[in-house]
C-alpha cells in the first residue's frame, strides 16, 4: 500500500526530502503522499524513511491503494523506467 500522510502533519519539513520516490510534497495545508510515486520505499530502503523521520507519528498505510510486495516493487521499477 501507499502510505498517507494525516492531519496530524505538523509541517515539520523533514519528511519531504528522505523520500527517494519524490513522493511527497507540500499540499493546500499539510505534506501530502502522491500514491501513484510513493512504494513504500520498496527498491529503496528496508523502512518507510517517512515513518522513520516523522516526529509525531502521523503517515499511516492509505487504506484506498491496498497494493502487494509485488505490487510495489512493480511500481518501483516503473518508476526507475520513467527516470
Ligand atoms: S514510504 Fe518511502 S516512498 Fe513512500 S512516501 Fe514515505 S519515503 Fe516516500
Ligand atoms: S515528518 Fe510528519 S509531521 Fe513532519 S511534515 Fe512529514 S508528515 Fe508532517
Amino acid at each position: 500500500m501507499a502510505l498517507m500522510i494525516t492531519d496530524e502533519c505538523i509541517n515539520c519539513d523533514v519528511c519531504e526530502p528522505e523520500c527517494p520516490n519524490e513522493a511527497i510534497s507540500m499540499g493546500p495545508e499539510i505534506y501530502v503522499i502522491d500514491p501513484n510515486k510513493c512504494t513504500e520505499c520498496i527498491g529503496h530502503f528496508d523502512t518507510p524513511q517517512c515513518v522513520e523521520v516523522c516526529p509525531v507519528e502521523c503517515i499511516p498505510k492509505n487504506p484506498d491503494h491496498v497494493e502487494s510486495e509485488d505490487d510495489l516493487m512493480a511500481k518501483f521499477h516503473k518508476l526507475q523506467d520513467q527516470g
